[in-house]
Formats: structure tokens, sequence, C-alpha cells
């Protein structure tokens, strides 16, 4: 075994044959964000077989406080999140086949992106994503950890179609748009980043040598100085998803519809269901990133040179780009789902 993977083959956990296991195991990493990075890294110098990012977003300044593997030079040159992270995991272990995919994953290409899959792991910032994440991963029966944090606080678990809850069992739809705060909105400090990213690695790295690993979720507020490890949560009896195996995410029937606004640039976003917003708590939570302007029927948010127009009905106008990617991302940065 080489010289490389000396101390974790010496860690009985691991050993000789999980350093096997590990060279064969191939994983997805969805969202290449600050949880992302974290997580790519440990795997790609813990020696997988494969590992494939797939990201939408570019590197920007504000991303470096958090998301290890990216540079200043990275951010002045606006490089794809994917491309970046992979031209630096492949300095770090040239064992590893490292894939950067500039893509934002949808009902549409999730097969194709992420079918031949052993793990993957959730570093995405939106439920919808997550919500489809789990329907592919039921039908598939490959195991995700599901990770997040929005400023000192965190969590993570993993869930393993067929042995754990599924993320339908525990929520059975995403929470209502613009309920939850957002990093954007609430800020982030690195240290719970790292601490989420290690709790889902070592979950990842028990799993691919072991195809074993314990069910709790984890929850820590490093602010507070708040750790949790609390048993998972029993099946919903009636889960759409992993028990009547309706895969609605999957099928694109949740799924928020997006039309560019030629000429206007501009994308419209029409949200998978009517829902009443509260632009009261939506305001408050909203104006420290931005200008923010609300009536009765309409709010108005101007933020890092985009304007966004929310309706009480959910309906949204995102001004300053014709590109659905980048408003989709922008959309789930300062408004959440
Ligand atoms: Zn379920």
């Amino acid at each position: 075994m080489a010289e490389k993977y000396s101390r974790q083959v010496l860690f009985n956990g691991i050993g000789k044959r999980g350093q096997e296991l590990l060279r064969t195991r191939r994983i997805v990493v969805l969202g290449c964000g600050a949880l992302g990075t974290v997580n790519a890294e440990v795997l790609v110098r813990a020696g997988v077989g494969s590992l494939l990012l797939v990201d939408r977003d570019f590197v920007e300044e504000s991303n470096l406080q958090r998301q290890s593997l990216f540079s200043e030079e990275h951010a002045r040159r606006g490089l794809p999140k994917a491309i970046a992270a992979q031209q630096v995991l492949s300095t770090l272990n040239s064992d590893v086949k490292v894939e950067g995919i500039v893509e934002d994953i949808s009902f549409e290409n999730i097969e194709q992106i992420c079918g031949a899959a052993d793990l993957f792991i959730d570093g995405t910032d939106n439920f919808e994503t997550r919500f489809l994440l789990n329907d592919f991963a039921v039908k598939t029966a490959i195991p995700w950890i599901y990770g997040a944090c929005v400023g000192s606080y965190g969590i993570a678990f993993a869930i393993r179609p067929a042995v754990t809850a599924c993320l339908r069992c525990w929520l059975e739809d995403p929470p209502a748009r613009g309920s939850l705060a957002t990093c954007d909105t609430a800020g982030v400090i690195a240290p719970v980043v790292h601490a989420v990213a290690a709790f889902q690695s070592a979950a990842a790295l028990k799993l691919l040598c072991q195809s074993e690993c314990p069910t709790n979720v984890f929850q820590i507020d490093v602010w507070k100085d708040s750790v949790r490890m609390t048993p998972g949560q029993p099946y919903r009896p009636d889960c759409l998803c992993c028990v009547q195996r309706t895969f609605e995410f999957l099928e694109g029937k949740e799924k928020d519809r997006f039309v560019r606004l030629c000429g206007r640039n501009a994308v419209q976003i029409y949200p998978r269901r009517q829902q009443t917003l509260d632009f009261k708590e939506l305001s408050r939570r909203l104006e420290k990133s931005g200008k923010v302007l609300y009536n009765d029927f309409m709010m108005k948010i101007d933020v890092n040179g985009y304007e966004i127009a929310l309706f009480c009905n959910g309906r949204s106008i995102i001004r300053g780009t014709e590109d659905i990617a980048e408003a989709r991302a922008v959309y789930s940065r300062y408004i959440g789902n």
C-alpha cells in the first residue's frame, strides 16, 4: 500500500481492505461551495477512485472566507467553481480522477450526470435540489449525506435508501419560500462549515469502506458551544418518496418555471406552488444584504447588481441577467427555498 495512505491504513476503521475499497469508489459532490470544497478535499486526499464535482456558479471574492479550495486569483478570473476546484484537487492526489462539470442540476440531467455514483455528498444551497437528489438517490438506492449550515449553526446526517428514513420522511415538502435564513442574508462562518463537512466526510468514509454508518443526526452551533447527536427520524409510514415510490421532483412535477424575458435582461420565476410570502419578515432578513422596498403587493430588493421583484403569490422577476442558471442561483441565495 502506498506510503501516501499509510496513516489511514493504520487506522482500524479503514485498514488495507478499506483503502482498496476506497480506490474503487465513485463520489459525486453536488454543489461546490463551502461544504462541497471541504468534503471534496478530504475525499480526494483519502484516495477515492474518482470524484465528480457539479456546480453552476463562479468564484467570487465573498466565497474566499470559507470555500477552502479557492484563491483570489480564481475570484479575479471569475472561474467556474467546478473548474477551479478540479484544478486544485488534481494537484493534491494524482491517483484520483477528478472531474468538474459546470451545470445546474435538474430533473432533466441528474440521471446522466449522477447515474454511476456510489455516494452523493450534498453541498447544495437549496431544498429544490436536495429534494430532487433525494428522489434520485431513493430510486437508485444510492446513499447520500445531507449537510447544511447558516450563521454558526449546522446539521448533517446520512440518508441510506431502504435503511434509513429519506429526506421526505423528515420534511414532507420543501420549506415555504423565503421562510429560512440563507448564508447570503444571515451570513456564515468558516468553522461551522468545517465541522459539518467533517461529519459528512467521515460518514462518507464509513459508507465507502464498510457500507455501514450510524444513522444519527449531527447538529452543532460553534458560537454557542452546543453539539447534539440525536437518533435519526423514523420512516414516515406514508412517505410519498421512499414508501410510495412516487418521485415528483425527478419527474419534474415539483419544479419552478423560469422564463427568460428577452430584451429586458431579466428572468421571470413562477414557483411550483402558489404561496403567500411574508414581506415583513423577509424584509427584516434582507435589509442587511441590500436596499429593500415593499408594499402590500410586491417587494423590491436591490442587491449585488441585481433587482429582485417579488409578488405576494411567490412569482418573481430577477433583473440583471438573462441567464436562467444565474437567476436560479440569485433566487436561492437571497430568497431561498
Ligand atoms: Zn421517505
